[in-house]
């Protein structure tokens, strides 16, 4: 039987140790954790931290002892992978439980440790309570320290998806919220207009906001000086500037890293040792609509992988389509959603783009609650290939899983218009907002 080595318990590793068992039920297949817990909701946590999830076990979707019962799978956590030795195909693992190291032998090899939290530059760091949020430790500690230590107020670093949930339940804690963003905008990967909906938002729900700032020091008396010259008092920072890839042991392994610092791997999800795949947040994959190199760190892309993987693994070959990067955040009572490319990444590939946008209401006016929702979609003047869309407000997620589900199926942005969209008035319109943008790109797109 094929014996199966899997590094991480989280999205990526535990996903495939279950997909492979679904295929393959001969297999032995062991699961190393380096934290004491397996299997929880990573994309939960801002919520528990704020209160809308109230116990912290609703988080963990499995424990060692259930997959050993219910999937005949090994998960052993405290257990940290600390080298791949290809030559001899073994792993060298400290069990942090009876604190000893012991080597491990595998046919076939998964890697999927994850990401780890960029640390700001910050003058004297040290001198604050500094926070991350990437482990089930981490927010255990967060949530902790907040209640035990009294925490009034909080300095968010960053604007990013992280940084707007943990503001809004932050806010929903009761504390006092800076939120600090370096560049110009919030979630700066949407189009300027809007991110201003969501900073809109965010003042009108009574956030501090602080954007074209950084946090350039920690005072001695713990207040923050920011780059703009004022300063603050918050009772701790949360850093939430970004991740980068875990690639460490892969990086002293020899396994090849690719130009966004992602561990390379092909359609199947191998590295460039074909017993060692790799997915999730450490590897490098590729943008469907452009086949350039891209890392897109989020839970769809670390499941899909794991599948890919395990389906490769026991032979049957389906190949990895690349990622579109279709992404929603809920800021207090706005939602922006995201798919494929912005007018600002596609000028800068020199991808030349025409742009449909429209703003309505998000169902029928004269039905009660009609909120906006602004969209805009990208697309080629030659064929109407559609290259991003985005989408803020009410019914954002769908109008965005619809565009995303279009690109999928190759359709272009001429066929928005013929898509028949569910109507009655508390949902739509006879003519769905995603119409209305098939029926405006016509004219845009050659004939
Ligand atoms: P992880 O799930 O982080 O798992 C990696 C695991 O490997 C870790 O538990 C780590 O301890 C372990 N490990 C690392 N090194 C070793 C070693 N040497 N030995 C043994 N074990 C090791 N994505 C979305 O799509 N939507 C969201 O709303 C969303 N919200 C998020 C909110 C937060 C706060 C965070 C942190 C992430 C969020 N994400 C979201 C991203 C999503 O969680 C990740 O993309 C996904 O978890 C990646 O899976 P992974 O397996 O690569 O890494």
């Amino acid at each position: 039987n094929m014996k199966v080595l899997v590094i991480g318990g989280v999205a990526g590793g535990a996903t495939f140790a279950s997909q492979l068992r679904m295929l393959d039920d001969q297999a032995e297949i062991i699961v190393f954790e380096k934290d004491g817990t397996m299997s929880f909701a990573n994309c939960g946590m801002p919520y528990y931290l704020g209160g809308f999830v109230e116990e912290k076990e609703q988080l963990i979707a499995a424990t060692p002892e259930s997959f050993q019962k219910d999937k005949s799978i090994e998960v052993r956590i405290r257990h940290e992978v600390i080298s791949i030795n290809r030559s001899k195909k073994t792993l060298t693992i400290n069990d942090h439980i009876q604190n000893e190291m012991y080597e491990e032998t595998y046919d076939k090899l998964v890697y999927s440790p994850g990401a780890v939290p960029i640390v700001p530059d910050i003058e004297h760091l040290d001198r604050g309570n500094c926070y991350s949020l990437r482990s089930f430790k981490d927010m255990l500690k967060l949530d902790e320290h907040i209640s035990g230590r009294s925490y009034q107020s909080a300095c968010l670093v960053g604007g990013g998806f992280i940084g707007l949930e943990m503001a809004e339940n932050m806010k929903e804690r009761g504390l006092d919220v800076h939120l600090v963003q370096r560049s110009g905008h919030v979630l700066n990967l949407l189009e300027p207009a809007f991110s201003e909906i969501l900073e809109k938002e965010l003042l009108q729900k009574g956030i501090d906001l602080h954007l074209n700032a950084t946090v350039k020091r920690i005072n001695e008396d713990k207040s923050l000086l920011l780059s703009d010259g004022s300063e603050i008092e918050a009772d701790f920072l949360l850093l939430a500037v970004g991740i980068k890839p875990n690639k460490h042991l892969a990086e002293t392994a020899g396994l090849k890293i690719g130009e966004t610092g992602g561990v390379c791997v092909n359609e199947y999800m191998q590295t460039n040792d074909e017993d060692i795949y790799a997915i999730g947040d450490v590897i490098e994959s590729i943008d469907y609509i452009t086949s350039q190199p891209k890392r897109v760190p989020l839970a769809w892309v670390a499941h899909r992988e794991a599948y890919i993987a395990a389906r490769h693994m026991t032979g049957d070959s389906l190949p990895f389509k690349g990622i579109l990067g279709t992404a929603i955040c809920k800021v207090f009572d706005q939602t922006a959603a995201v798919v494929g490319h912005s007018a600002s990444s596609l000028t800068e590939m020199k991808i030349p783009f025409e742009t449909a946008e429209l703003t309505a209401r998000q169902h029928a006016g004269y039905y009660p609650g009609a909120a906006k929702l602004s969209l805009v979609i990208h697309f080629s003047h030659d064929d109407g290939k559609i290259l991003g869309a985005q989408a803020v407000g009410e019914g954002a997620d769908k109008r965005i899983d619809v565009i995303s589900t279009a690109i999928t199926g190759n359709l272009t942005v001429l066929d928005l218009q013929t898509l028949e969209i569910a109507y009655a008035p508390p949902y739509s319109a006879p003519k769905d907002p995603v119409n209305m943008l098939g029926y405006k790109a016509v004219k845009k797109v050659k004939k």
